[in-house]
């Protein structure tokens, strides 16, 4: 089915995720890795059912954050032991969801989550296995920990855990690993392998403090965001990570420790497509204003919190007629905050075009202001190449509470 098909036939907005991308980005991210480790996928970034369920079948295990992200991960044939809990603040009601899932593994970010956690094993007759998250921003090897980190309210101070490893001990739990997560969307290897090289020095640094049976390294992997464009290549990646994990952690090509990653945007951002409707072209005070039936309740809500880069995307049209200079592109919402761009050169578009925002697979309507104003979701309709998989629509539902 062609795009203009698919706008036609399920109108617009729409997303459209193709999982013949997700499974080349997945083909390219396990190139990049060493040999043996394990790839978490992060339903953050994307936790429709029939994305998250593409990683699934590809056999990667599933890091989720609350409770819906777990209904959304077992959906997906996720089974309960590929999948993994984080999170600073983890209530009792998610984790007895966990537990009544034979959900059992979790990241523990604090002696208290650690209890909290062993409280809720407990309950279930269980032994909850955690990582433990670690915040570490600079280690200089040879000098035992030297911390110049940032404060967070992710994971425990690295020099905490080598001070007082018994702190990090609860009823109920089996501390078996470190999960270490540090940053984002780094498209240079340079860098990747810098973060790594942190993680992995520190990890070899606590592994007499703790038992490390699964070190998680996190990611940090890179995709482009409403912008034409690749993912980066990380050519000698897997190599130059091999070579750090021979240096550092001995016995990690027997999986002991396993060594595990996670991947959020590089998995699927290239996968999605946002179709739109331009409703209006119109001139106000010398500029023209283009707008679209689609906003930040759909796209980019989160880039407001500057938690996610600013949307200045691209708008593909299949009707070239030229460029207008000075555009403000903005969506239905009564409210200026509604506004993608402002000040861009914009293809020369007219009420009635179909536009295509690229690469909106990750971070796009679930990271989005969906509930403000009360438009309805984006249709999201998933294909495998040229086969319609699903169309759905996600809805706000009020529900009365005792
Ligand atoms: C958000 C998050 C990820 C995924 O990040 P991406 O940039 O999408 O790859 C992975 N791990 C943790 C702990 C996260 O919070």
């Amino acid at each position: 089915m062609t795009d203009a098909t698919l706008a036609a036939r399920f109108g617009t907005p729409l997303y459209v995720y193709d999982q013949a991308e997700i499974r080349a980005a997945h083909a390219a991210l396990t190139a990049a890795l060493p040999t043996p480790s394990r790839l978490y996928y992060s339903l953050k970034a994307n936790p429709h059912p029939h994305v998250a369920a593409t990683l699934a079948a590809l056999g990667c295990h599933a890091e989720v954050s609350s409770s819906g992200e777990l209904t959304a991960a077992l959906e997906a044939h996720f089974e309960p032991e590929r999948i993994m809990v984080t999170g600073p603040g983890k209530a009792d009601g998610t984790l007895d969801i966990a537990m009544r899932h034979g959900v059992h593994r979790f990241s523990a970010e604090s002696p208290t989550d650690l209890q909290r956690i062993g409280l809720a094993a407990t309950r279930a007759g269980v032994v909850a296995q955690c990582l433990l998250r670690v915040n570490a921003d600079r280690v200089v090897t040879g000098m035992g920990l030297s911390m110049t980190g940032r404060a967070s309210q992710f994971g425990v101070d690295a020099s905490w855990v080598a001070a007082k490893p018994a702190e990090f001990r609860a009823p109920g739990t089996q501390v078996t690993g470190l999960h270490l997560y540090m940053g984002t969307n780094i498209p240079h290897t340079d860098r990747l392998i810098e973060q790594f090289r942190t993680s992995v020095t520190l990890a070899a640094d606590l592994k007499g403090a703790l038992d490390v049976s699964e070190i998680d390294l996190g990611g940090g992997f890179a995709a482009p965001y409403a912008h034409r464009g690749a993912r980066p290549d990380y050519p000698d990646l897997a190599d130059r990570l091999t070579d750090l994990l021979d240096d550092h952690l001995s016995g990690w090509r027997s999986s002991a420790p396993l060594v595990s990653f996670e991947a959020g945007r590089f998995l699927v951002a290239t996968s999605g497509t946002l179709f739109c409707t331009v409703l209006d072209v119109k001139p106000s005070k010398g500029r023209t204003f283009v707008v679209l039936d689609s906003g930040v309740h759909h796209l980019g809500g989160m880039s407001g919190l500057r938690r996610l880069p600013r949307v200045i995307p691209d708008l593909l049209t299949t009707d070239i007629r030229g460029v207008e200079r000075d555009c403000v592109l903005v969506g239905p919402l009564c409210t200026p905050l509604d506004t993608w761009s402002d000040g861009v050169a914009l293809p020369a578009v007219r009420r009635g075009d179909l536009v295509a925002v690229p690469n909106v697979g990750a971070y796009g309507l679930t990271a989005s202001l969906v509930a403000f104003l009360g438009h309805p979701a984006a249709t999201e309709v998933v294909v495998d190449g040229d086969r319609l998989i699903s169309a759905s629509r996600l809805t706000l539902q009020r529900i009365a509470v005792a």
